[in-house]
């Protein structure tokens, strides 16, 4: 007897399920694209307990009539694309017929659209009866993964679905500042663009005014590509790369190396292990891109790809330049990897330079191929300035050596060891401030608040909720003193949703030091020289926390031979 039979349209879209609806966020992202795709001006999402017990996305668009409604939860059934040739140029977001009867196969979905209302439950279809509505669809999601335990199972907890869920509208609230988007969990507002168009204005309503007013934004294009976008000034920074919004064509999407070529730029500004904050829209012809390469969406393959990443190197680069003005920049160029023979160990610097501070190339296992250069017992004679060298070495001597000291890698470490050492007392004495900081729509990020206020408050950093949506911080701890705290405590956040064991001394020492980086900054002599006596007294003072070595030292009888005498 044969064992093979054709599946049931039920389980087909039961497994088409698997990819495009693992929990609410995905179910939103489908529906919020289908309005998009019918031209709505006005979506509105309403969410009860993060999704899990119901899910509406109410538009303005065009609506469907009576057949096309029942014809929209059938499996491939699609208005958007028609011939195969349709495929090379797809301008909608949807096109593969599968978001709402996969939806419907795990669910019960309740659909109104142009005066008819239909229901679907677990794929079982009711009658179509008349229904008094406004133009446009409404869509409600309701008993997700009811029938399908092991899904059930699979979802987390309402606040983290929330965020989650919020995460999504606010991206596609960026990708399409024309579009008015309300966002609404368990009746709290929390998302509400005027849809006028200017994406600063979307940008202020996500990030909230600290950042907004050290956006820019920035506009360019070549012969195939316009590019256009907002980012935030490099002094600003994420722990992860969440915060580069990449769009082409409207369309949400991952693209590694767009996000490698945005990073290097920024970079050059930013710490090394650090990331921007950008929302870049890209527009091309439709024929350029195929989107058909993956059941999300997400992933797209592109043609002239060079031709893009050239032109968003140049935009960013030069729009960086321009911004960061009061700090000019320069750019060390080694034509070729460069050894510096006289430290006697292939020490080799990158030709593409970041910043000024060369890279030292990091071997994976061996983190730094670099021979600790010792500090003998002659270091109790002291160590005396010469000068700074481009605003980012000092050149030291004593008797018998030559030193230059990374400025920013050597600030660092007295950085680091020094909050470490606050760290560790248990007493934080407090110092108000004179205007509490507001950080503003922060809060909405964090799964779980009160652990995180907790554990927090373990360092003497005591957050609190300001409204529903922002945080306040009224007084800080000493040891935050000489760093931002508006800045340091936003570092903070970026941690809040981690395993909380990982927020200890250390990683907090870590954070701090990020802050002590400066760009070609002036120092006097004495101030020059009090680096270097604090860098002395540090526990490890050969280098920066991140393993960077924090000074060089040059013999001087290898000098003598360098000049062949
Ligand atoms: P796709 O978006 O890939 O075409 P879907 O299953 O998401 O597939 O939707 C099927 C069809 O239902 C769409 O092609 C569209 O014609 C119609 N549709 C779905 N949602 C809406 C909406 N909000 N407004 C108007 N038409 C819609
Ligand atoms: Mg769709």
């Amino acid at each position: 007897m044969s064992k093979i039979s054709q599946l049931d349209p039920h389980l087909t879209n039961m497994i088409a399920a698997g990819e495009v609806v693992e929990r609410p966020s995905g179910i939103i992202k489908e529906l919020i694209e289908n309005s998009i795709d019918a031209n709505a001006t006005q979506i509105e999402i309403v969410t009860k307990n993060g999704g899990l017990d119901l899910i509406g996305v109410i538009d303005n668009g065009e609506g469907m009539d009576k057949e096309d409604l029942k014809l929209a939860f059938n499996r491939h059934s699609t208005s958007k694309i028609s011939h195969p040739d349709d495929l090379s140029r797809i301008r909608t977001l949807g096109f593969r017929g599968e978001a709402l009867p996969s939806i419907s196969s795990v669910s019960k979905v309740n659909a109104i659209s142009n005066q008819h209302e239909l229901t679907v439950d677990n794929s079982v279809f009711s009658e179509i009866v008349a229904s008094p509505s406004n133009q446009g669809t409404s869509i409600w999601v309701s008993e997700l993964f009811y029938k399908t335990p092991a899904r059930l199972r699979h979802l987390k907890s309402p606040q983290y679905e929330n965020v989650r869920n919020l995460g999504l509208v606010q991206d596609l609230a960026l990708g399409y500042p024309s579009i008015a988007f309300k966002f609404v969990n368990d009746e709290q507002m929390l998302l509400n663009t005027s849809g006028k168009g200017d994406l600063k204005e979307v940008f202020y309503q996500i990030y909230g005014a600290q950042y907004a007013n050290q956006s820019v934004l920035f506009s360019d294009e070549s012969y195939d590509f316009k590019i256009s976008g907002i980012y935030v000034l490099p002094h600003h920074h994420r722990a992860n790369r969440y915060q580069i919004k990449l769009f082409l064509n409207n369309r949400l999407i991952r693209y590694h190396q767009i996000s490698q070529t945005l990073i290097r730029e920024f970079r050059r500004y930013m710490p090394s292990d650090r990331f921007p904050m950008i929302v870049l829209n890209i527009e091309s012809d439709a024929q350029l891109v195929d989107v058909n390469v993956h059941p999300n969406k997400l992933e797209v393959r592109l043609s002239k790809e060079q031709e893009l990443l050239l032109l968003i190197e140049k935009t960013i680069h030069q729009s960086l330049k321009t911004s960061m003005r009061s700090k000019t920049m320069t750019r060390s160029v080694f034509d070729k990897p460069m050894t510096i023979s006289f430290l006697d160990q292939d020490y080799q610097l990158e030709k593409e330079v970041v910043g000024i501070t060369p890279k030292i190339e990091v071997n994976e296992v061996n983190p730094i191929r670099f021979q600790e250069p010792e500090i003998e017992p002659s270091f109790y004679q002291p160590i005396r300035v010469i000068g700074q060298h481009h605003g980012s070495y000092i050149l030291a001597q004593d008797e018998s050596s030559l030193y230059i000291f990374d400025q920013h890698a050597s600030m660092e470490r007295i950085r680091f060891e020094k909050v470490s050492q606050q760290l560790k007392e248990s007493e934080f004495n407090q110092q108000q401030l004179l205007l509490p900081l507001i950080f503003e729509n922060r809060l909405k990020e964090i799964d779980d608040p009160q652990q995180f206020f907790e554990r927090l408050s373990e360092f003497g950093i005591i957050l609190e909720a300001f409204s529903d949506k922002d945080l306040i911080v009224r007084s800080v701890p000493q040891w935050l003193d000489k760093l931002d705290p508006f800045i340091y405590i936003n570092l903070l956040l970026d941690e809040a949703n981690q395993d909380l064991v990982s927020i200890n001394h250390q990683r907090l020492a870590t954070i701090a030091c990020h802050q002590s980086i400066r760009f070609n900054e002036s120092y006097s002599n004495l101030q020059l020289q009090k680096i270097i006596d604090d860098l002395i007294l540090c526990e490890q003072p050969y280098h920066c926390p991140h393993g960077r070595p924090t000074f060089i030292k040059v013999d001087a009888k290898d000098l003598l031979k360098e000049f062949s005498r």
